[in-house]
């Protein structure tokens, strides 16, 4: 395709307030207008990577794809997600780099060990005035923040049932493992608590009524947590499950903290910026044309894989003295495209300079440069945008070399 026909407008420089700078390049190169939305050269991009799904070399393998792309991702079981890893990304996974365990950060499972295991010892009501939040309590306590129950209460949207959850004091619940397990919820207003039996501050599973209790796995492997005693300002020592209370469920609806045991391997988790590329069983190419090109550029543009290229080929010509090579640019480009190639043939009357920025800019794997004193002898000058060797050749070897498998 010719360059005119396509209507591309590079640009000189990006906004300052570009998010990235791969979107800044994307931009500057007419694949994406300053609001993101895909101009006719981002398109032919996307549908690029997206023929390129379709090859049976693939063997509808994501992994494949995406490692033929260059795109360094993870793999995650649970979701069924692969995350492509880049410095800018926007979301968080803890991956495990000894097995390769990968998943959400809010969904990450981990290796979870009592902080100490005692026998059960008798429930014992103490007085703990000013001690509604767990840091206070253990302080007033002297003990650790490990050897407390915390407790959360939501209502559930579809049934407005109340969720009690109870966790190990020291850990933070997961809002996205809790609505996995229970379905959305939101915050349960006082009223709402006291109608259960419970007192905010000094809540526990023990002795409600009407609602939903969800334990944290940890806790029922822990022996003699404080609990809130339902009363104010009084709380409950040794309290064991399932010897004091019931549950509606038990599961893991903690966060994992980066360094904690993988649960597959026991080896440290690592936190890593990510983005999902493949989610409920489709790739996402929009975002992956993004991605690559976050991973892939330099400072003069980008530098996109071949299945991502909207062309294969950049030709362009430099005008000469006496030769015509803008007509010999134009006859190969013929030759080119006869042969099955992709080209995009820079047809413009502009300076030398400018067409050789766009074609790093724009970032076709192949550059073919047209020149006088390459004419006189038979010869083009190719470049691969990922190279800086730069070499001459003829027409033949140009075609064998470049023709598609
Ligand atoms: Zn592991």
């Amino acid at each position: 395709m010719k360059y005119s026909e396509l209507s591309i407008q590079t640009q000189r420089a990006a906004p300052a307030d570009i998010r990235t700078e791969g979107f800044a390049f994307l931009y500057r190169a007419g694949y994406l207008s300053r609001t993101g939305e895909l101009l006719p050269l981002g398109q032919l991009a996307v549908q690029q990577l997206e023929q390129a799904w379709h090859k049976p070399e693939f063997e509808a393998n994501v992994q494949n794809y995406l490692d033929r792309l260059g795109v360094p991702t993870s793999h995650s079981e649970d979701t069924g997600e692969y995350f492509a890893q880049f410095k800018n990304a926007g979301e968080e996974i803890l991956l495990c780099p000894a097995c390769g365990y990968a998943a959400r950060h809010e969904l990450a499972r981990c290796h979870r060990q009592p902080f100490s295991q005692e026998e059960p010892q008798p429930v014992e009501k103490v007085l703990t005035p000013e001690c509604s939040t767990i840091a206070q309590l253990a302080l007033f306590l002297g003990i650790p923040q490990q050897k407390t129950c915390k407790a959360l209460m939501f209502t559930r949207l579809q049934d407005e049932k109340l969720i009690f959850v109870a966790v190990r004091g020291d850990l933070q619940m997961s809002e996205a493992k809790l609505k996995t397990l229970v379905g959305e919820v939101r915050l349960a207003t006082p009223q709402e608590i006291s109608a259960c039996g419970a007192v905010p501050g000094y809540a526990s599973p023990i002795g409600l009524r009407n609602s939903l209790i969800v334990v944290d796995e940890l806790v029922t492997l822990s022996s003699n947590l404080v609990a809130g005693a339902n009363e104010h300002g009084y709380h409950l020592k040794n309290t064991n499950y399932p010897r004091d209370y019931a549950a509606n469920l038990v599961a893991d609806v903690c966060l994992a903290n980066p360094t904690d045991k993988c649960l597959a391997c026991g080896a440290p988790l690592e936190l890593r910026l990510a983005e999902p590329v493949f989610s409920d069983g489709q790739l996402l190419f929009e975002k992956l044309l993004m991605i690559l090109a976050e991973i892939a550029h330099d400072e003069k543009g980008l530098a996109l894989p071949a299945e991502a290229a909207p062309f294969a080929i950049y030709l362009m010509n430099v005008p000469g003295k006496t030769l015509d090579t803008a007509s010999a640019a134009e006859k190969l480009y013929h030759l080119l495209t006869d042969a099955g190639l992709s080209v995009l043939f820079d047809d413009r009357n502009e300076r030398a300079g400018i067409k050789f920025n766009d074609a790093d800019l724009i970032g076709c794997p192949v550059r073919i440069t047209v020149g006088e004193r390459g004419l006189q002898n038979g010869l083009f000058e190719i470049k691969q945008r990922r190279d800086t060797e730069i070499r001459q050749i003829d027409l033949d070897t140009l075609i064998a070399e470049l023709r598609p498998v």
